[in-house]
């Protein structure tokens, strides 16, 4: 519906000659992208909850439109943003993530902090949400009016579902956010993007799942800043406390870090709450120690030296896999390379000059 404005004719008046329609439609596209991100950046740095809500599913639209009102928005709130703590937190499905985060976010928001939890689950796009999806597994975080928390955006690449969450976390801090948790699935490579996207790597694991090995195996331990063995109460605790012997032994094998920090292993019990609070100690003392040594600061500027070219080969790999000729030649080229007619190399130079003589 045409908004009310003394520049609409009224409905059923013929257009008056002295009016130039285009100009007006430029004035009004100018000045309602001036109003929205102005009014949804003012409301993020108010704190409003709504406003940040907004700004993020601006940021997760795919509408080249909204991309660029995002990237307006991403920028202003840029200068609010960055006096945070972000932490990473990833382990398989089951091994109690929901659970503690729920109870971790819920300490820290007793202890007068503001807790944004947000996710990278690139399966969301087709499973709706395996991870976060569910808010009622935080039940008491959802209600919390210090806690704000974010399903994964879904996306058709991780790349792209991880730029949005990086994105999403500027968002949160311009609106006070203190503490950012960063769910993540242990599948796939998303777990190598949150840990490029956070200060604090925390890897979740239970005693006798069996993929201790798997983890070792996958190059996650050497990311990890801490691991913690959930689900350590009662007839499991004795186990739990031979996982952490096993992981700590394994820990030793890793060469030092560079920020000369050696990773814990802890105990913890989601359901019970217990060891959660020893977990926050060992993150704050980590967070002092690097801020101290200036390792803190370096480490976000890698990140971002990282993300900006991320951002880059996901832009062009997006482009080039969306453009039309492409991807009609491409299929015959596959065919062709399948039956060798032709070979791999000289197949992609042909499909990277069409795309470039397409963009002309
Ligand atoms: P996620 O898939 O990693 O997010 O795991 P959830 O938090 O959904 O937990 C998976 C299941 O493990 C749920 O049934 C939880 O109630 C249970 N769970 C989580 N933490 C603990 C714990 O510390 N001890 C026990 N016994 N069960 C837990």
């Amino acid at each position: 519906m045409a908004k009310k404005s003394a520049l609409n004719e009224s409905e059923g008046n013929p257009q008056p000659s002295n009016v130039n329609k285009a100009s007006i439609q430029k004035i009004r596209a100018h000045r309602t992208k001036d109003l929205s991100v102005d009014s949804i950046f003012q409301g993020i740095t108010r704190g409003s909850h709504t406003h940040l809500s907004k700004g993020i599913t601006l940021v997760e639209s795919n509408l080249p439109g909204h991309q660029v009102l995002a990237g307006e928005l991403v920028q202003r709130c840029l200068e609010h943003s960055g006096k945070s703590i972000r932490i990473g937190i990833t382990g398989v499905p089951g091994v109690g993530k929901s659970s503690f985060i729920e109870v971790l976010g819920s300490l820290l928001t007793q202890a007068g902090k503001k807790v944004a939890v947000l996710a990278v689950d690139p399966s969301s796009s087709i499973s709706r949400g395996s991870i976060l999806g569910d808010k009622t597994r935080m039940e008491t975080l959802v209600k919390d009016p210090n806690a704000f928390i974010r399903p994964s955006p879904s996306g058709d690449s991780l790349g792209g579902v991880a730029r949005k969450t990086r994105e999403s976390i500027v968002l949160c801090e311009a609106a006070g956010f203190d503490t950012i948790l960063v769910e993540t699935v242990g599948v796939g490579q998303s777990e190598t993007s949150v840990h490029s996207m956070t200060d604090f790597f925390l890897l979740l694991k239970i005693a006798g799942a069996g993929d201790e090995l798997q983890g070792i195996k996958r190059g996650i331990i050497e990311m990890a800043d801490a691991i913690v063995i959930n689900k350590a109460e009662g007839e499991n605790l004795k186990a739990a406390q031979r996982a952490a012997s096993e992981f700590k032994r394994a820990l030793k094998m890793y060469p030092v870090k560079e920020n000369g920090w050696a990773p814990p292993v802890l105990l913890a019990s989601a359901l019970e709450g217990t060891g959660i609070k020893q977990v926050w100690e060992m993150i704050s003392r980590y967070h002092h120690q690097v801020v101290k040594s200036g390792f803190f600061e370096l480490k976000r500027q890698q990140q971002n030296r990282h993300w900006l070219l991320q951002t880059i080969n996901e832009h062009l790999k997006d482009e080039f896999y969306s453009n039309p000729a492409v991807t009609e030649a491409l299929t015959s080229q596959l065919e062709a390379v399948q039956q060798s007619k032709t070979s791999p190399f000289l197949a992609a130079r042909q499909l990277l000059e069409l795309h470039k003589k397409q963009s002309k």
